[in-house]
C-alpha cells in the first residue's frame, strides 16, 4: 500500500485487456549496468514488482468492499433494532428468552442482512459504472471532515431518553452522575417503557453496531429504591459491550467474570449478567465489595479510567451541558437515534472514499488524489480502531496542513506531502501496516524501485484491477477463512481453559481468519494472473523463494516484535506515569506506551526478518545477483 506513482498525462477511461509488460531495456545489459545495484534491480525486479502492484490493489478493492458492508450492516442494525423490540415486547409475556432473543438476536441478525446488502450493492454498482469516484461536492465533504473531527473528539453528551417525564430523566441522569463521563455516556439512547416487567425483565441494552440503547421498565424508575440499581445494572452491560468491537471486545473477558463468589444470584446467570450486577453492587458501595470480592473490585476499577482527553472533558460544567443537550435531542423522536446512525458512517464512509481515491489517483497518476486517498483511509481506520479514535483527529488537521502546503502544480511538495502520508497510513493500520512497511522497505533496499520502470504507472495500476468474479471469490475466501479460523480458534482455546477459552479463541481466530483468507486470496490470484501463457512477468521458483524468505521474516519478525514491544511499552509506560502522577496516570501511560512499543518493535522487528529472509543482513549467498543469473531467467 506505500506505493507512489510518478504523475503523468493521465487517461481515467483507458481499460488495458492484456498486462502491458513495461519497457525494460536494462534486463539485457544487467551486469554491466552500475546504476542497478541490487537484487532486485533487474528482470526479477519487474516480476516482484508486478504481484506487489496486484496484492496493493486487491486489497484496496477489497477494503471498499468491507467498508460499505459495514455502512450498512451499521444501518441495518439500528433499523432492525427499532422494528423488533416493539414486536420483541408486545409478543413475550413473561418469558425471558423469548424477548431477549427477538430483541438482541433480531438486531444482530438485521445487522448481517444489511451488510449483505451493502455488499451486493457495490457489487451491482461497480459492474455498471466501472467504479468510477464519484465527486463529492465541497458541502458533503466539509461534513465528512466535520463528521469525523466530532466522531473523534471525546463524548461527553448524556444518553437521550424517550418515553420519560423530566422527573424521570432528573432520575436516570443522577444515577449516571455516579459514574465516570466515558461510561455515562456509553449508551446513547434510552427508553421508559410502562409495563416492560410483565415481559420477565426490567430492563435491556441492546447493543447495536451503531450505537447502544437501553430500554427501562418505568415502574422500577418511579421506584426511589430500584431507580438507579436497574440504570446502573443496564448502563453496565452498555459499559462492557464498550470495550472494543461490541460484544467481540467485552470488558466481562478479564477479572474473574462469570466465576464465584457472586455477588447475587442473578449474577450467576452467565459473565455478562455477573459484570452488570457487580458493576452495580460497586457503585452503590464501593468499600464492601472491594472487600468481599477484589479482583472483581480492581477489574471495575481498571476500566473507570478515561483516555486523557476524555479524562480531561470529565468537568462539571461539561457533564451539565452533556445532560441538556441529551435531555434536549430526546425530545424529537428518532434525532438521536439519526445522529448516532450518521456518526458511525463516518469511518466506514472515510476508509470506502479513501481507497477508491488512492485506486484512481494510482490509476491516473495524479498524486493530489492519491494523497487525499490516503489521508481520507488513514482517518476511516483510526475511526474503527478502538482508543485510535483522537488520531483521527490529529490525521485532519495534519492533512489539512498538507494540502495546504502542498500545491497541486509543485510536484516535489507532492511527493513529499506523499511520503509523509504513507506513514500516517502505515500507522493507521497498526501492526499489519507497520510488517507492510518493512517489507516494502526491505524491497527498496534489495534495489526495487517503485516506478513507472517496474510497473507502477498508471497504465499498469489499471491492468490489474480484479474482476467482479475474482472480488466475490475473495470475499467468499475471506468469510471461509473466518469460519475456518473460529472453528480452529475455538478448538485450540477450548483444550487450553474450557468454555471461556474457547469463547475467546474462536473471536479471535475469526478475525485472523479472515486477514489470512483475504490474504491468501489475494496472493493466489495474483500468481495465477501471471500465470497466464507467456506472461514474462510471472514469478520464477526463485523470485517464489525470494518473497517467501523475506515476507515470511518480516511476519515472524513482526509478530515477536509486536507482543515484546506491547509487553515492555506497558510495563514502562505504567512505571513512568506511575511515578508522575499516580494509578490513573498510569493506566493511560501503560496504554499509550503499549500502542508505540507494539508499533514501533513491529516495524524493527519486520525489518530485521525481512533482512534477514532476504539473506542482505547475515551477508549469505543473494538469491539472485549478476554473477548468479541463472536466477532471472524466466
Ligand atoms: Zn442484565
Amino acid at each position: 500500500m506505500l506505493i507512489k506513482s510518478t504523475r503523468r498525462p493521465s487517461v481515467p477511461e483507458l481499460r488495458i485487456p492484456a498486462e502491458q509488460p513495461a519497457p525494460a531495456p536494462e534486463s539485457a545489459s544487467d551486469n554491466d549496468d552500475d546504476l542497478n545495484i541490487g537484487l532486485l534491480a533487474g528482470t526479477a525486479g519487474d516480476r516482484i514488482g508486478h504481484f506487489v502492484r496486484g496484492v496493493t490493489q486487491e486489497s484496496l478493492q477489497h477494503l471498499r468492499y468491507i467498508s460499505a458492508a459495514n455502512a450498512f450492516q451499521n444501518v441495518g442494525s439500528a433499523l432492525g433494532s427499532l422494528a423488533l423490540t416493539p414486536l420483541a415486547i408486545r409478543l413475550a409475556s413473561d418469558n425471558a428468552p423469548l424477548i431477549g432473543g427477538l430483541a438482541i438476536g433480531g438486531t444482530v441478525a438485521a445487522g448481517a442482512v444489511g451488510a449483505v446488502l451493502g455488499y451486493a450493492w457495490l457489487y451491482r454498482k461497480d459492474g455498471k459504472d466501472e467504479h468510477k469516484v464519484k465527486e463529492f461536492s465541497k458541502a458533503a465533504d466539509t461534513a465528512l471532515s466535520v463528521g469525523a473531527a466530532l466522531q473523534s473528539l471525546p463524548k461527553f453528551v448524556y444518553p437521550s431518553v424517550v418515553g420519560a417525564t423530566d422527573a424521570q430523566i432528573e432520575t436516570i441522569y443522577n444515577a449516571l452522575d455516579k459514574l465516570p463521563l466515558h461510561q455515562a455516556t456509553a449508551s446513547s439512547t434510552m427508553q421508559v417503557i410502562p409495563g416492560l416487567v410483565k415481559t420477565g425483565i426490567s430492563g435491556m441494552a441492546q447493543p447495536g453496531d451503531s450505537h447502544i440503547h437501553v430500554l427501562l421498565d418505568e415502574s422500577y424508575i418511579n421506584n426511589p429504591n430500584r431507580a438507579e440499581g436497574l440504570v446502573l445494572h443496564e448502563q453496565a452491560h452498555a459499559v462492557d459491550y464498550s470495550g472494543g468491537f461490541g460484544l467481540l471486545g467485552a470488558h466481562n473477558w478479564k477479572g474473574g467474570f462469570g466465576t464465584g463468589p457472586f455477588v447475587s444470584g442473578y449474577a450467576e446467570t452467565n459473565r455478562y449478567e455477573d459484570f452488570a450486577e457487580s458493576f452495580e453492587a460497586y457503585h452503590t458501595d464501593p468499600e464492601a465489595f472491594r472487600l468481599a470480592f477484589p479482583e472483581k473490585a480492581a477489574a471495575i476499577e481498571k476500566i473507570s479510567h478515561a483516555d486523557p482527553l476524555s479524562a480531561a472533558a470529565d468537568q462539571a460544567g461539561v457533564r451539565s451541558a452533556g445532560r441538556r443537550i441529551g435531555a434536549t435531542l430526546g425530545k424529537v423522536p428518532l434525532l438521536r437515534t439519526g445522529l448516532e446512525i450518521a456518526g458511525s458512517l463516518v469511518g466506514p464512509i472515510q476508509t470506502h472514499r479513501g481507497a477508491s481515491k488512492l485506486i484512481e489517483g494510482l490509476e491516473s497518476g495524479d498524486q493530489a488524489q492519491q494523497l487525499d486517498g490516503k489521508l481520507n483511509l488513514a482517518t476511516g481506520l483510526f475511526l474503527g480502531l478502538p482508543g485510535a479514535r483522537p488520531l483521527a483527529l490529529a490525521t485532519g488537521i495534519a492533512g489539512s496542513a498538507l494540502r495546504l502546503t502542498s500545491r497541486e502544480n509543485n510536484e516535489a511538495h507532492m511527493e513529499q506531502a506523499n511520503k509523509w502520508a504513507n506513514r500516517v497510513l502505515a500507522v493507521s493500520a497498526g501492526p499489519v501496516g507497520m510488517t507492510v512497511g518493512a517489507i516494502v522497505g526491505e524491497m527498496e533496499a534489495n534495489g526495487l524501485k517503485m516506478d513507472e520502470s517496474k510497473g507502477f504507472s498508471p497504465d499498469g495500476w489499471q491492468s490489474s484491477r480484479p474482476g467482479k468474479g475474482a472480488m466475490l471469490k475473495g470475499t467468499l475466501a475471506t468469510v471461509g477463512g473466518t469460519i475456518g479460523g473460529a472453528l480452529l480458534g475455538a478448538a485450540v482455546g477450548g483444550a487450553l481453559s474450557g468454555t471461556p477459552g474457547a469463547f475467546l479463541g474462536a473471536l479471535w481466530g475469526q478475525a485472523a481468519g479472515g486477514v489470512t483468507g483475504l490474504a491468501g486470496y489475494s496472493i493466489h490470484r495474483t500468481l495465477k494472473e501471471a500465470k497466464k501463457e507467456g506472461d514474462p512477468l510471472a514469478l520464477t521458483s526463485s523470485d517464489k523463494q525470494f518473497l517467501k524468505k523475506t515476507v515470511g521474516g518480516a511476519v515472524v519478525g513482526a509478530g515477536v516484535g509486536t507482543v515484546a514491544g506491547a509487553m515492555g511499552g506497558r510495563l514502562l509506560g505504567q512505571m513512568v506515569g506511575q511515578a508522575f502522577g499516580g494509578p490513573g496516570a498510569a493506566s493511560v501511560m501503560g496504554s499509550v506506551g503499549g500502542w508505540v512499543g507494539a508499533l514501533s518493535l513491529a516495524y524493527g522487528g519486520g525489518k530485521l526478518g525481512a533482512g534477514i529472509g532476504s539473506g542482505r543482513i547475515l551477508g549469505k549467498e543473494p538469491l539472485q545477483s549478476p554473477e548468479n543469473p541463472g536466477l532471472q531467467a524466466s
